[in-house]
């Protein structure tokens, strides 16, 4: 029987943590903590449905273990693993090899093993870009856009894949301040070029209070929470990044948090009237690309939407 959560232990021990398992575990995410991750929910149906011999297991390496752990995939058969939480910044620096835009954003979620290297991709900030064409019909490159959570790993991909996708405006929000502005900083360069957006300037990082906000919004047409406020488990739970008062009907708004209810921002914007979306659609995007960088063919992504979302 297939264990939840295996650990750095299984792994050395691989072949006797894993017997008798039909099919072997040659995909998996890493991450601390990793109980809690649905991607083996849209990975395993995708892998049968596609008729690769593989499922897809969740490891729970500490960061002390990450090297031992990525060191010992190709010996164990793997055809790669998903990074998450905290680890994507430390893989990076374990790679033999980096994709470009891995690089840019600073963290990889996406490992291929090829041989006995390893090879680091990033596939959240275009999950992103697919995740808000699917659930709001329109292109990143299109909006004017606020970050939230713009010092962290997923509001820096998800900024990096803005100034990529040459979005109208760009907004960062963080609430360490200097971590926004040292990123408007890097990317000013590709927000140089002029573009009709309003009186305020195309590429800024305002500090994380409720004027700023309320005066920047009025210029927004997406708000991306990228911070942890509203997961389901501690005290952050209750708290919606933006107070109902700052949304309009006209907004946007997408959490890349997902719960197994309707986010606090995402109930503040059903409140205003605005269109909201959770996570999920970005977790989707981001494990087809993994599954077409490991396969190197489409993702079956209806298979996996019905898995992750029921629908
Ligand atoms: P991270 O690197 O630890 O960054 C956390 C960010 O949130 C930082 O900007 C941090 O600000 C901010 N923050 C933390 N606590 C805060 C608070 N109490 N008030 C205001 N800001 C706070 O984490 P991450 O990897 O970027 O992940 C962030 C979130 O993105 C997670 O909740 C995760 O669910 C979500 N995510 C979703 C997907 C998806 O596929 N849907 C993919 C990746 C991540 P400071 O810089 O000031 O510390």
């Amino acid at each position: 029987m297939p264990k939840d959560v295996y650990t750095l232990d299984d792994l050395r021990n691989w072949s006797v943590a894993t017997e008798g398992e039909s099919p072997p575990i040659r995909l998996s995410v890493f991450g601390d903590p990793v109980a809690h991750s649905r991607s083996p929910q849209m990975h395993d149906p995708a892998l049968k449905a596609a008729g690769i011999d593989a499922a897809y297991g969740r490891l729970h390496i500490l960061p002390g273990q990450l090297e031992e752990a990525l060191g010992l995939l190709p010996d164990r058969d793997f055809i790669g693993t998903n990074v998450t939480i905290p680890h994507k910044a430390a893989v990076l620096e374990l790679m033999d090899e980096v994709d470009p835009q891995a690089r840019r954003t600073g963290g990889v979620n996406t490992v291929v093993v090829e041989g006995k290297r390893l090879l680091g991709f990033s596939t959240d900030g275009p999950g992103l870009v697919r995740a808000i064409r699917a659930d709001f019909g329109v292109d990143l490159r299109d909006l004017r856009v606020m970050v939230l959570g713009a010092g962290g790993g997923a509001g820096r991909a998800i900024a990096v894949q803005c100034a990529i996708e040459g979005s109208a405006r760009l907004v960062l929000v963080n609430r360490t301040f200097e971590k926004a502005q040292a990123l408007a900083a890097e990317l000013a360069p590709e927000f140089r070029e002029t573009r009709v957006t309003g009186p305020l300037a195309r590429l800024e990082a305002v500090p994380w209070h409720d004027a700023a906000l309320a005066r920047q919004l009025q210029h927004i047409d997406l708000v991306i929470n990228a911070t942890p406020l509203g997961m389901t488990s501690g005290e952050l739970r209750r708290v919606s990044p933006v107070p109902v008062s700052l949304l309009r009907p006209s907004h946007l708004v997408y959490d890349t948090v997902y719960t197994s209810g309707r986010t606090p921002l995402l109930m503040a914007a059903d409140e205003a009237g605005a269109r909201g979306s959770d996570g999920l659609s970005m977790l989707l995007y981001q494990g087809a690309l993994s599954f077409e960088i490991w396969f190197g063919r489409p993702a079956p992504v209806e298979v996996m939407r019905v898995a992750l979302l029921g629908k």
